[in-house]
């Protein structure tokens, strides 16, 4: 079925100021992809034209990613020609996505060549490779991405396998035909490539849904049984949670690599789900991987069917605006961990040490004493990428963390008041679910959400939402917590989901103690907590822990020292490297080893165990 856009009035009128919408012959991609273990992938495309000036445009504004984060700096090779005749192009000297040139009288269909030229160790290994066909692929700027129909082939490296939702047409030798979509659905269905492939089917209830893994060894495709239930059972819980589904089949791309594995992109019909070679074996890999794939499986719903209007776009060159990003991201990152606990994927102990993570991390994030968190989804073209010192004080992509306590604050409202009967599967059937059908776009405003939640229980929600979202807020939305029966509480055991961060960015986490995050290897300053003492005694981003009172740096000497500061009088000596001078810091704490954890608030009843019983079972 051909995605179909269901807009507002509003709507609709901006889009027909920015936009033509034309019938179009098809454009043909072919895209060759048998040297992608080297980075390098080639594109040919056949665009029907007419004389005079053209403009292609290179798509820019990647759904998912809500950022103008096109690789343009990655095509390279480009040129065109017309029956053999080579046609001279020229960049916008402004938008530097889009290329001019003049068509020739009697030329009707225009050739394109160029190379894309992924960075090492972002879309491919040496054993596999993503294909988002947004990279490989120019269109007639001015023209709605729905409006623009494309028959693309693809041919992989000899003996790699291939997963994609894109529908084939056939397959002969290595090469794929597939059949013709839109280029909004060509871009919505990437493909995975690689020379170790295996596939899990995930139902038997006769709609598709698999899990479609390549990795960089045979040993990475192993699954344990339990693994591969949890899974099946995530299919379900999410059905019982939402109540339809709006797609045809649905496929996990998940890509197993420590050099180019990594990714997390949502579609309609499959997500691309990227992690470490032991993303499968790993404990706390795991457990960090069904917290992924709840994420982007959410996002089916929650993103692609149901879309804040900013985000809706018609093409892939109107910006995407990101106010209700705490609803896109914030919603879909609760349901990424109420969905694993559900499925059985994680313990009960599990959803609570993430919640109790990200309550902390919130609470202790200083940048929320200058900035409210709809700030964070403003800013989106930036926060993504933001850099990594200075982060507490700058704040990052808090409408995923903040976005997630926010729910579970109405999750537990919802429960209270109703005295159990309802709860935030409620409004999610409302908003997410309805008739299930292929994929389909709806978007939203702020006042939609509000008053679906007022659909579900009456109450102030736009006051509960404004005061949460909208203004500096000093504190973090704990009330999820402390409604639901828990408290937060910090101890000087560690807590799981910080172990996950620590063990992934190869860092140490001491931001509840001395209010620094460094890095494992060497003792450098990653970020500091402007209200903690490690700042106040002088310590800033970039510097390099040498010593720890008077031995020579090591993790073992500095969770020692920070342990022993509970029974000892005198503060913490550093001696730290700022460029080329060494100076000593005397870090005045003693409060031992913090790390955050829920505990159990016998006066309340346990809600937070509530809303992680599954529903499918
Ligand atoms: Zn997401």
């Amino acid at each position: 079925m051909k995605p179909i856009r269901i807009l507002s009035i509003a709507v609709i009128l901006f889009f027909i100021n920015v936009t033509l919408t034309v019938a179009q012959s098809p454009m043909t991609l072919n895209v060759d992809a048998t040297e992608a273990a080297r980075n390098i992938i080639h594109s040919r495309l056949r665009i029907p034209v007419k004389p005079g000036p053209l403009t292609l445009f290179y798509p820019k504004w990647i759904p998912g990613e809500h950022s103008p984060t096109g690789p343009i700096n990655d095509l390279v090779g480009l040129k065109l020609s017309a029956g053999g005749k080579s046609i001279a192009w020229r960049r916008d000297e402004v938008e530097m996505f889009a290329f001019h040139c003049d068509i020739p009288a009697g030329v009707d269909v225009l050739d394109v060549t160029f190379d894309d030229v992924s960075q090492p160790e972002t879309t491919a290994s040496a054993k596999l490779a993503r294909i988002k066909w947004n990279r490989l692929l120019v269109y007639t700027q001015g023209i709605n991405s729905d409006a623009i129909n494309v028959k693309t082939s693809l041919k992989l490296p000899a003996g790699w396998r291939f997963a994609s939702a894109l529908p084939i047409a056939s397959e002969n030798k290595g090469e794929l035909q597939f059949k013709q979509v839109t280029l909004t659905e060509l871009v919505d269905s990437p493909a995975i490539i690689g020379a170790n492939f295996r596939v899990f089917p995930l139902s038997s209830t006769g709609m598709t849904h698999e899990l479609d893994i390549v990795a960089d060894t045979p040993a990475a495709l192993e699954m344990k049984p339990e693994t591969l239930t949890g899974y099946r059972r995530l299919i379900d819980e999410a059905y019982a949670l939402f109540g339809a589904r709006h797609y045809r089949s649905y496929k996990f791309l998940v890509t197993l690599s420590d050099h180019g594995g990594s990714e997390g992109l949502e579609h309609h019909e499959s997500s691309e789900d990227g992690a470490g070679e032991k993303a499968l074996s790993d404990e706390l890999e795991l457990l960090d991987f069904a917290e992924l794939m709840g994420h982007e499986y959410a996002h089916s719903w929650n993103g692609k069917y149901r879309r804040p209007a900013g985000l809706a776009t018609p093409d892939f060159e109107q910006p995407m605006r990101g106010d209700l990003l705490w609803v896109y991201e914030g919603l879909t990152q609760y349901l990424g961990q109420v969905l694993p606990a559900r499925s059985g994927l994680w313990s009960p102990e599990d959803f609570r040490e993430a919640m109790a993570a990200v309550a902390a991390e919130m609470e202790n994030q200083s940048g929320r004493e200058w900035r409210p968190l709809v700030d964070t989804a403003v800013a989106v073209q930036f926060t993504y990428p933001s850099p990594r010192a200075w982060m507490n004080y700058r704040r990052r992509v808090d409408y995923y963390h903040e976005g997630s306590l926010i729910w579970l604050d109405a999750d537990v409202l919802i429960r209270t008041r109703s005295n159990g009967k309802l709860s935030l599967d409620d409004f999610c059937r409302k908003f997410h679910g309805g008739q299930g059908s292929g994929p389909v776009l709806k978007p939203y405003t702020f006042d939609d959400v509000v008053n679906t939640l007022n659909e579900v229980t009456p109450y102030d929600w736009r006051s509960f939402l404004n005061a949460r979202v909208n203004v500096v807020a000093p504190h973090a939305p704990l009330g999820g917590i402390t409604n639901g029966g828990w408290k937060l509480v910090y101890t000087d055991k560690p807590n799981t989901e910080v172990r996950i961060a620590d063990h992934s960015r190869k860092s140490i986490d001491l931001s509840y103690s001395l209010g620094v995050l460094l890095k494992e290897e060497d003792g450098t300053v990653m970020d500091v907590n402007p209200n903690g003492p490690a700042f106040k005694a002088g310590v800033a981003p970039g510097m390099k822990i040498l010593s720890i009172n008077g031995r020579t740096w090591s993790t073992d000497v500095l969770h020692e020292a920070v342990a022993s500061s509970k029974t000892s009088t005198t503060p913490i000596e550093f001696v730290v490297e700022n460029g080329s001078f060494n100076e000593t810091y005397k870090v005045n704490y003693h409060g031992g080893e913090r790390y955050p954890h829920l505990e159990r608030d016998n006066t309340k009843p346990d809600v937070l165990g509530e809303v992680i019983k599954s529903r499918a079972r």
